[in-house]
């Protein structure tokens, strides 16, 4: 399993919207795209690049796995065209733009590739080095990592100035967030033409720096930690803490139930990441809740069982939460109040980040909306709240549970986002 995958987001209904049609001329301007790894991202990629109008060149080392990538993506219009969502001539058209290819030496001048292979390091700098020699120097070189540091992916490359991060979430043609990611020696200029193609594919880019787990995976940390946490320390049961963040926060999944549709081991893997590249950083210390849940085998519904127990038709036992004790929580103490603290700590993260200069305030509303389907981006949410309650909030609470996981940030008081 590729345990530093991006997290899915939560689950919704139209799982088989597709970029629009009518955009099919916007990028074939631009170029052939070169896709490489034509796994579940890199075939995923490919579609939404070849629905937008470019030839797309799919390489993978795997023998004939490019291939059977390509068969994929003719199922998947297929689909689309019984659905009535795509007109038949259309499917035919993209996929015939589609080429596999086994080597990066089949790829053709591109004006942009995009990387797709397992999170490996040393895979990933050997690409970049070879895409590096073997391309023109004007292409975009972008990496679809979920969790690697873009100027270390870019240590072999002559011009580190054409490497970026384009971090697709799943399924590509289903999502429509992008994080563009810039690296330390990223030119500016790259970064601005990548995110107008990225718009001009239908996507919805946002912009940030090579920071850990980038935005959605890192502002995301405390919606499973607070659940985590205070079922762990035993003021509320997973399914009351689940009710109270889906039916009072509006969020369409609990954090808890989430992670066991995440897979326990992915998400602790994507926190101890984070956690990891932030030199452990209280804030983000993985919780002995979740550690054990992985240790016993319990993670989540592919299992069979996670923090609930699943039966064969795949509902959740012990799933009825306690209303009363859930009126008795919200708007009480906030040590105790699952939603207010959750909020709090969502603020304060994201805050964070647009202080660190590290994402703008609209992007990191637009990344947690549409990446993770929050009902609010969380800065927006912090407005709301009024960012001086936060604040308070966060102080009793750093007073409640020392050791740094709840210091508020200083953005939140100096008046810089109001
Ligand atoms: P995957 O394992 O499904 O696909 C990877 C593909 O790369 C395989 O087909 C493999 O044969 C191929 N490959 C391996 N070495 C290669 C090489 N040297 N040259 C060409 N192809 C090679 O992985 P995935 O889930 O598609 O993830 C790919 C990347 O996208 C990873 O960096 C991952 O972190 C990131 N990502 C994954 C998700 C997700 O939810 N799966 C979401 C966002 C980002």
């Amino acid at each position: 399993m590729d345990t530093d995958a991006t997290e899915p987001a939560q689950p919704r209904r139209d799982e088989d919207r597709t970029s629009e049609p009518d955009r099919a001329d916007a990028g074939s301007a631009f170029g052939p795209v070169g896709v490489v790894g034509a796994g579940a991202m890199g075939a995923g990629i490919a579609q939404v690049a070849a629905t937008a109008g470019h030839a797309v060149s799919l390489v993978d080392a795997a023998p004939g796995a490019a291939a059977a990538a390509v068969e994929r993506i003719g199922a998947a219009l297929s689909r689309l065209v019984d659905k009535g969502r795509l007109p038949a001539d259309d499917a035919a058209a993209v996929l015939a733009r589609v080429t596999p290819a086994e080597s990066l030496d089949e790829l053709p001048n591109c004006g942009l590739v995009i990387e797709a292979v397992p999170e490996d390091l040393d895979l990933k700098r050997r690409i970049f080095a070879e895409l590096a020699d073997s391309q023109p120097s004007t292409t975009v070189l972008a990496t679809n990592t979920s969790s690697i540091d873009i100027d270390d992916i870019a240590t072999d490359v002559a011009d580190p100035e054409r490497v970026l991060g384009l971090h697709f979430f799943n399924p590509p043609p289903v999502m429509e967030l992008v994080e563009v990611v810039h690296g330390k020696r990223t030119a500016p200029a790259f970064v601005e033409h990548v995110t107008a193609l990225m718009a001009s594919w239908g996507k919805a880019p946002v912009r940030c720096s090579s920071t850990p787990g980038f935005i959605v995976n890192r502002v995301a940390r405390p919606f499973y930690g607070e659940a985590q946490r205070i079922v762990e320390s035993g003021v509320a049961d997973a399914a009351t803490v689940d009710w109270v963040l889906r039916e009072k926060g509006g969020f369409p999944m609990g954090p808890l139930e989430l992670t066991d549709f995440i897979g326990q081991d992915v998400n602790l893997a994507v926190g101890t990441s984070v956690w990891e590249q932030t030199d452990r950083d209280e804030r983000y210390a993985p919780t002995n809740f979740q550690r054990d849940l992985v240790a016993a085998g319990r993670l989540g519904r592919k299992s069979g069982g996670g923090v609930y127990t699943y039966a064969a038709d795949g509902s959740a036992q012990d799933a009825e939460p306690d209303l009363e004790l859930a009126g008795r929580l919200v708007g009480g103490p906030i040590a105790t109040d699952p939603l207010a603290r959750t909020l709090a700590m969502l603020v304060n993260e994201a805050v964070d980040l647009v202080a660190r200069d590290e994402a703008s305030a609209d992007d990191v509303d637009t990344a947690m909306r549409l990446g993770v389907r929050y009902p609010k981006g969380p800065i927006e949410w912090g407005r709301e709240i009024g960012f001086d309650l936060v604040a308070r909030q966060l102080a009793e609470l750093d007073e409640a549970f020392p050791g740094g996981r709840y210091r508020p940030s200083s953005a939140l008081t100096d008046g810089s986002l109001t």
